[in-house]
């Protein structure tokens, strides 16, 4: 620490990063400090992000839509039969990325954990019934397949027993989930996309 309030607390906040320690966020510092442009280019992008990015109420990945509804959400190119439910928005991209996927998607903001606190209300697991009932209420006839794309965890497991049970007394709703392939402990962000791919066309039911 410097004992300079104004440049200890921005290491403080710098070390609050995930990834980031104390030592990497005075290296950070020094960089911001050097370099008066860069800090005036941070500064905008934080505000922008901070204006701008709202999450989307349907899916509730993340939007800059006036109208708070995000692209995946209205394109007519994806399916709107199937959902792949995922525990961050850093997933839909990864997703997205592998190329093997055209429908939709939806966000739960992390996996149950009862530990941390987490509990199933914490996530947006009501909001993705509700979305499942307007769906079949539209098209009472209509299947539904929700895939599952959670982390290959602890917590990823408890998150996909939770919701296939969930939805095992509705009869037109599939659940299904990734194919192993993805290491087990690992973290989905951290996949490459060919194995995401893989993993994705060989899903298995639950
Ligand atoms: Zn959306």
């Amino acid at each position: 620490m410097f004992n300079i309030p104004a440049l200890d607390k921005l290491i403080h906040e710098l070390s609050l990063l995930p990834g980031i320690g104390p030592k990497t966020a005075q290296r950070l510092v020094h960089h911001i400090l050097r370099e008066r442009q860069y800090s005036e280019n941070l500064r905008e992008a934080l505000s922008a992000v901070e204006d701008s990015i709202k999450l989307c109420s349907s899916c509730f990945s993340y939007t800059d839509d006036s109208r708070g509804i995000c692209h995946y959400c209205t394109t007519p190119k994806r399916r709107d039969d199937v959902i792949c439910v995922v525990e961050t928005p850093e997933s839909v991209m990864q997703i997205e990325a592998s190329g093997s996927y055209n429908g939709r998607f939806h966000v739960l903001h992390g996996a149950i954990s009862p530990l941390h606190g987490l509990t199933p209300d914490k996530l947006k697991i009501k909001e993705l019934s509700l979305r499942i009932d307007l769906l079949l209420e539209k098209a009472p006839q209509s299947k539904v397949e929700v895939i599952l794309a959670l982390d290959a965890d602890l917590e990823g497991d408890t998150t996909m027993l939770y919701l296939a049970k969930l939805f095992a007394e509705t009869p037109q709703v599939t659940v299904s989930r990734l194919a192993q392939g993805v290491p087990i402990g690992s973290h989905l962000d951290f996949v490459d996309h060919r194995t995401l791919g893989r993993a994705l066309e060989n899903r298995v039911r639950l």
